[in-house]
């Protein structure tokens, strides 16, 4: 048997966006996304579902002094409070990752970058000091060094740096998914009946790619993300229709995985599921999976846990 769901979920709060100084998306004391990431560590237990969590490394500070060594600029530190997380904790959270490791669920600490980095402009020094940055946290944390690492916005980092840093595994995004239709009209629908297509693992440079819809899969666009409204146009669709498309997208992507000895790479934010219209379609999806995994109809595997297949007998359904 070869069906493999991968489940891949960032923490980031405050970083996600620092760099726009946007922050609407979530809730201003952290507490939806505290109470959300609370729900899914119970579930996970309850359920025996492994999560790879990629997380941002600034946010295993519980202070600091708004400004970090390094070959950054130091406009790249101007939203950084500099203070702590009693103060500000959507730019620290190391009791959020106390908490995941605390669960029975053995899940995987991957990375995001020390700081949100976006690779697309910074120099190979910035990213090289982040990754050896983000090995001194979890090494003071007791953790190994993260062998995962999804990059910010999915900008595609020097494959050299990373293997160089102990990074062994990537989340990248699906080439030529999407909606082929430029109107919103047919994008709006599109992005209600949307199908999740195989993802697939590939060995290149060194680094073994693992691909995912460009964007999050485990959350849906037609409900809320996070503490922000979904488009408008959503809102002539009651939400429970919404919800139950949702529903019905995560159980048919389960069902394909496992009919058609398929890889899906199901992802999401923390902050994204962080409110009701989300969570009951998700949980609803994550307890299907559960039942599945038990009929031994499919694995489920941490990024740390995927490998290119090897014999032909194990080779996975690629089209999409
Ligand atoms: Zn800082
Ligand atoms: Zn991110």
């Amino acid at each position: 048997m070869t069906s493999i769901i991968t489940l891949s979920i960032e923490l980031e709060f405050g970083w996600g966006m620092h760099d726009q100084a946007e922050y609407g998306h979530l809730s201003s004391d952290r507490s939806a996304e505290t109470e959300t990431l609370h729900r899914l560590l119970d579930l996970a237990d309850r359920l025996n579902l492994r999560i790879t969590f990629n997380i941002v490394g600034h946010l295993f500070h519980d202070s600091c002094s708004g400004s970090h060594p390094g070959p950054h600029p130091e406009s790249w530190w101007t939203e950084d409070p500099g203070t702590h997380i009693d103060t500000d904790p959507l730019f620290y959270a190391p009791d959020l990752i106390r908490e995941i490791l605390s669960r029975e669920a053995d899940h995987e600490i991957a990375t995001h970058t020390y700081s949100h980095l976006l690779v697309d402009e910074a120099t190979s020094e910035e990213l090289d000091d982040e990754l050896a940055t983000v090995n001194n946290l979890h090494a003071d944390a007791g953790l190994p060094a993260p062998t995962s690492i999804v990059m910010p916005r999915h900008q595609q980092p020097n494959y050299s740096i990373l293997a160089d840093r102990g990074i062994e595994t990537i989340r990248r995004p699906m080439e030529g998914y999407g909606s082929s239709n430029s109107d919103w009209a047919s994008t709006f629908w599109w992005l209600l009946i949307r199908d999740h297509p195989a993802s697939t693992l590939k060995r290149q440079d060194g680094i073994l790619e693992t691909t995912a819809t460009p964007h999050p899969s485990l959350t849906a666009a037609s409900l809320p993300t996070g503490q922000s409204r979904p488009h408008p146009l959503f809102s002539i669709i009651p939400r429970q229709i919404r919800q139950a498309l949702h529903r019905q997208y995560l159980i048919d992507t389960v069902d394909k995985a496992a009919m058609k000895n398929r890889h899906v790479h199901l992802w999401t934010h923390v902050y994204n599921m962080a409110n009701d219209g989300q969570w009951e379609p998700i949980s609803d999806g994550l307890e299907y999976l559960a039942k599945r995994r038990d009929e031994g109809e499919i694995l489920i595997k941490r990024m740390d846990e995927l490998s290119v297949p090897e014999s032909r007998g194990d080779c996975l359904d690629t089209h999409q």
